[in-house]
């Protein structure tokens, strides 16, 4: 046979490659080896019919908690809460100290499915002290999964320089939490390639939007120079009003992504394709979700020419996805409510070549849940 696995007739949307159109894909082994039209299906072991569905590159969510082995608070199982619903690629958002990292790598890490990259956080509740930049820095170079440092909100912003300097050591990245600090003050710190998490969020206390009601000129001036401006909705991170008055200003995320941990995994998150499908429901175009959930994300971690494409060599991170027509309602961090006519609903997902067929996280029902209307979205499959 002249590929192990076919996927037919979907509509292929692959923003790196400029695809938006009914195509196959074919793949050997652990890589995309063609995408084209009218591939043979008896050239194919296996063979997936996804007619009147969308195929796109493996979901990339820049903000997961899976440090599992840690037990307790925040984390959730990787493979059935990322996996299951076709994200192929995460970044653990600093669920680790430095010195559970070791550990971190060698349980979770190394037994999960998901592509699992990471950032470490800095110790609450004081902040980082020279002690800690040299471990970090020492980390860095030893783990090639660990990108960088996460900067926490409960940390005093004074230690902020010294999570740089973390940071910076070996070109890693640094992630901040919009509602950490004034946001002029924090984006003074990131640099191109940084990722501001939680950039619509619901806490007031620090807005995105000036006295007058206008984001904030830092905001668009950070998003110039390559900081990416991220949706971590979280229990907290993410407000329909927040970002409709954003919108309106003509202001867009880059990147989508969950910040699904077990105090949101049961509702409002869920996960990622209810978060993009709440992007939908903001009326932004099913491409640039993808290309928000895919291209850029992958770029924000440098895996670009690996990752987030259906380039020809590249790894064979597919998802085939429903996109289902009715009516739904989709909840923010505050219990509020849009309504939408689609949902992203992943079937197939790919994940090195291999059709992951391991099990999916099944939302409870929430004592928190008890406000928010009856009919809210709760996935069925
Ligand atoms: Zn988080």
């Amino acid at each position: 046979m002249r590929w192990d696995l076919l996927i037919k007739g979907g509509r292929v949307i692959d923003p790196a490659n400029g695809i938006d159109d009914v195509r196959d894909v074919a793949i050997s082994g652990k890589v995309v080896e063609t995408v084209a039209g009218n591939l043979p299906a008896d050239q194919a072991t296996t063979v997936v019919d996804a007619t009147g569905k969308i195929v796109t590159p493996g979901f990339i969510d820049l903000h997961v908690h899976n440090f599992v082995s840690a037990g307790g608070r925040p984390s959730v199982d990787s493979d059935t809460t990322n996996l299951a619903f076709g994200v192929t690629t995460a970044l653990d958002a600093g669920t680790a100290t430095p010195a559970q990292y070791p550990h971190y790598w060698e349980t979770d890490i190394a037994s999960t499915k998901v592509r699992l990259y990471s950032l470490v956080r800095m110790p609450d509740p004081y902040g980082p002290d020279p002690a800690t930049v040299a471990e970090v820095k020492d980390l860095i170079t030893s783990y090639d999964t660990l990108l960088g440092v996460k900067f926490h909100h409960s940390q005093h912003f004074t230690s902020l320089p010294l999570a740089r300097e973390a940071a910076d050591f070996g070109g890693g990245m640094l992630m901040c939490e919009a509602y950490g600090a004034p946001i002029p003050q924090l984006l003074d710190w990131m640099n191109p390639g940084d990722i501001l998490t939680h950039t619509f969020h619901a806490a007031f206390r620090f807005p995105i939007f000036d006295h007058r009601g206008k984001v904030w000129q830092h905001l668009w001036d950070a998003k110039e120079r390559g900081v990416y401006l991220d949706i971590g909705h979280g229990a907290r991170g993410f407000a329909f009003r927040t970002m409709e008055q954003a919108l309106e200003q003509g202001l867009k995320p880059d990147t989508i992504s969950t910040d699904v941990h077990v105090g949101n995994v049961d509702g409002p998150v869920y996960d990622m394709p209810t978060t993009m499908s709440k992007m939908l429901a903001l009326g932004i175009p099913i491409s640039e979700v993808i290309d928000m959930s895919t291209r850029i994300p992958a770029r924000a971690l440098s895996q670009e020419r690996e990752l987030g494409s259906l380039s020809a060599g590249t790894v064979a991170d597919v998802v085939v996805s429903r996109v289902d027509e009715g009516k739904f309602k989709y909840l923010d961090v505050l219990h509020e409510v849009r309504n939408a006519d689609q949902r992203i609903v992943p079937e197939t997902v790919v994940y090195s070549g291999q059709i992951y067929d391991g099990g999916r996280y099944s939302p409870v029902e929430m004592s928190h849940q008890h406000d928010a209307p009856p009919d809210f979205i709760v996935n069925e499959t």
